[in-house]
């Protein structure tokens, strides 16, 4: 279904204008008057990453007037792959501040606001009300909920999307035209229980397919053209290349946008971080005691010869990919899900203690529990490899 644009027009073309724009200006319903739209446009991009470099690049190439980021990472070296806004001279600027250089390169007359933060239920709402749009292509969990959050009790339209491996999704959720995100995704999932990216691997032309798609539908959104995605879920598979667009509507009893929303209620409800509001179980756990290595420790255990796979052995809980990037010498290898499906750990002899490894902590720490609750002499290894690789090895390689 139509529907009408989302910001009126601004004053009429100047000549340069209709020269750098004339591909628009030929478009059957864009037009001129589509292009004034688009200059007058304020957009909100949350994440410089994978899916905002794309949608970056193609508002600022068709003239959106106004585009704020929000990131308050700071470009690595693994970002490179996918996230063409950033360069290689960009490791270790702000990703705000990189992306809005590429933003200006394209077009100097673009208005960037950079955002250089990472939302909270403090700022979020006064952050999303200053715009039209918000296109939202965050790498977490607690963001996407907190901005689809925001988006829905402004009444904001939000363009998502998410990629993952050779996958991706893209919608537009908007409450009172359609589903918002919690109507669709109820639930937060636990920390670790979804792989990320940083963890799954993406191929990064996926994030320019899905990307691409975003920048699309908020051209559509402001001018007032096509049917955007509001009541479909796209559903990407690259290596079938195909797409597949599912039916979705709005769930009447969502907490969010339908009958049990209250506004009183404290923004982020799903983000763990409103104890005693959420379905956030977890909030209300006890601290757990575990046992924990920092990775110096743990070095000078394996340069004494302590870890010899018979009292002592260290385990890494990764996924194979991670492990064929960087992994510590000897040891086994079961990966967390299968800890979590009760596979055994090889090789542990009764009574040897565990020492557990991931990325960087959290997928252990919940091995060690698991292996622990088994009567196993488990210990984490705080930090995971990554530390390893900051603090013990600089030179082996990261991801
Ligand atoms: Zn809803």
């Amino acid at each position: 279904m139509a529907r009408p644009p989302l910001v009126p027009p601004g004053p009429e073309l100047t000549p340069q204008e209709r020269t750098r724009y004339a591909r628009h200006l030929l478009l059957p319903d864009v037009g001129s008057d589509g292009q004034r739209r688009l200059r007058a446009a304020r957009v909100l991009v949350v994440g410089a990453g994978g899916l905002g470099s794309p949608a970056l690049l193609y508002l600022a190439a068709a003239g959106v007037g106004t585009i704020g980021v929000v990131d308050d990472d700071v470009v690595d070296t693994t970002n490179l792959q996918r996230q063409v806004v950033h360069g290689a001279a960009d490791v270790g600027r702000a990703k705000t501040a990189s992306a809005a250089d590429a933003v200006l390169a394209i077009s100097p007359t673009t208005e960037v606001v950079q955002h250089t933060e990472r939302l909270d239920e403090a700022t979020a709402l006064g952050v999303v009300a200053d715009y039209d749009l918000v296109l939202d292509g965050a790498d977490n969990f607690p963001t996407r909920y907190l901005v689809g959050d925001a988006c829905a009790r402004l009444g904001v339209p939000h363009v998502w999307g998410s990629v993952y491996r050779f996958d991706g999704q893209v919608s537009v959720w908007w409450a009172g035209e359609g589903p918002c995100y919690a109507c669709i995704f109820p639930h937060q999932p636990p920390p670790d229980a979804v792989p990320s990216c940083a963890v799954g691997g993406v191929l990064g032309a996926v994030c320019a397919s899905i990307g691409s798609v975003m920048a699309t539908e908020a051209v559509k959104l402001l001018t007032g053209i096509g049917e955007p995605l509001v009541g479909r879920l796209l559903v990407h598979d690259a290596l079938r290349q195909t797409w597949d667009a599912l039916p979705v509507t709005a769930d009447p009893g969502c907490r969010v946008c339908g009958s049990r929303a209250d506004a009183s209620r404290p923004l982020g409800w799903a983000t763990g971080t409103s104890a005693g509001v959420g379905d956030t179980a977890e909030s209300g756990d006890p601290p757990v005691t575990r046992p924990a290595i920092d990775v110096g420790e743990l070095s000078a255990l394996l340069a004494s010869g302590e870890v010899d796979g018979t009292s002592s052995l260290l385990l890494d809980v990764r996924e194979e990919g991670e492990r064929a990037i960087v992994a510590l010498p000897g040891g086994a290898w079961v990966p967390v899900g299968d800890v979590r499906a009760g596979a055994p750990v090889p090789g542990l002899a009764p009574g040897a203690r565990v020492y557990v490894y991931c990325k960087s902590g959290s997928r252990s720490g919940e091995a060690v529990d698991l292996l622990r609750a088994r009567g196993v002499d488990a210990v984490n290894v705080d930090g995971g490899i990554l530390a390893w690789v900051a603090l013990v090895d600089p030179t082996l390689p990261t991801y």
